[in-house]
């Protein structure tokens, strides 16, 4: 018997994909690798009743919930193949083969950290990217921004809201007149110069040997999604200011019948409140198409 849907991701977005569905008493698998994107982060901030809970308290309370509907299974392991067959996808996971008439990928994405030493041990710590997230724990204290490319204009702009900032240029962008001016007006200070070591709590040393201290770092990653299976089985990608991700319909349907997407791994820019509220669209949405779509 194949399963009414597979979850492939068992994170914010996945979890909740796969609560929706239990609650609807369909049987449901969820595939999980266990690598969720914030978890190199101390805390997680900005999702209502667990602020300031660590990453894992949050999914682990969620699992244990969710494992209490009798018709959830769980795998722990990493979904390495997807085809599609007559009556919808086949899955390899850790060596087993399962079917499912519907599929839910909510694989989330990898971040491209820039290789600067220091900084990927420093990741979610007092290194980040989301201002959201992590700007207010820096007590308005000295903020430097790292830039990675052109983006890092609006990283920086945003900054000052919480707490004075810098743009350290990095040899990665150069502002024109106009974003000279716009920095100024949001008193961005400017450093030019390679960064080429980060230290301590969040000091950073330029190439020409001058260090700078600060209260946390904030950068841009690229990303990318953490799984080639969207791709594989003919998802259409669009391409975000970081790094391509699924294009869904506002039901988080994919360009591929019966394939739903949630999550980081379906929109440009993610949080873990914007993982559940896309994954409770992405599980009603793939059960709704179990009652009334077509096999
Ligand atoms: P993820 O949480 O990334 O989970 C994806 C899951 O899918 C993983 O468990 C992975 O192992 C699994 N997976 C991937 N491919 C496969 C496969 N082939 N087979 C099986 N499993 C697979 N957001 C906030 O709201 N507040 C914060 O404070 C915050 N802090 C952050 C700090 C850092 C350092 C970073 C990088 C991000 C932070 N975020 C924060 C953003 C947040 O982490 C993401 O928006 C959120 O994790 C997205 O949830 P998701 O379920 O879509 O993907
Ligand atoms: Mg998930």
């Amino acid at each position: 018997m194949p399963y009414d849907a597979i979850i492939i991701g068992g994170s914010y977005a996945g979890l909740s994909a796969a609560l929706q569905l239990a609650r609807a008493r369909r049987k449901i698998l969820v595939i999980d690798g266990g690598r969720r994107r914030n978890r190199f982060a101390s805390h997680s901030h900005g999702f209502l009743t667990r602020d300031g809970e660590t990453p894992d308290a949050i999914a682990a309370e969620a699992r244990r919930q969710l494992m209490l509907y009798p018709t959830v299974e769980w795998q722990d392991a990493e979904a390495t193949e997807a085809s599609r067959t007559p009556s919808g996808f086949r899955i390899t996971a850790g060596g087993l083969h399962h079917e499912a008439r519907r599929l839910v990928l909510a694989t989330g994405v990898i971040d491209h950290l820039p290789e600067i030493p220091g900084l990927a041990e420093r990741w979610g710590k007092s290194i980040f990217h989301c201002p959201y997230c992590h700007g207010y724990e820096l007590d308005q204290g000295r903020i430097g921004v790292i830039a990675v490319s052109p983006l890092s204009l609006h990283h920086a702009l945003m900054l000052p809201d919480w707490g004075s900032t810098t743009l350290l240029l990095n040899d990665r962008f150069e502002p024109d007149g106009e974003q000279l001016a716009q920095l100024e007006r949001r008193d961005v200070r400017i450093e030019p110069g390679a960064v080429t070591e980060i230290s301590g709590k969040a000091d950073v040393t330029l190439e020409y040997g001058k260090r700078m201290g600060f209260s946390g770092l904030f950068v841009m990653p690229r990303t990318e999604p953490s799984s080639p299976i969207a791709t594989a089985l003919g998802c259409e990608m669009e391409e975000g200011p970081m790094g391509p991700f699924v294009k869904t319909s506002p039901t988080k349907a994919t360009s591929v019948e019966g394939v739903f997407a949630c999550g980081d791994a379906a929109r440009a820019a993610g949080s873990v409140a914007l993982a559940v509220g896309d994954g409770a669209m992405a599980g009603a949405a793939a059960h709704q198409s179990l009652m009334f779509g077509s096999d």
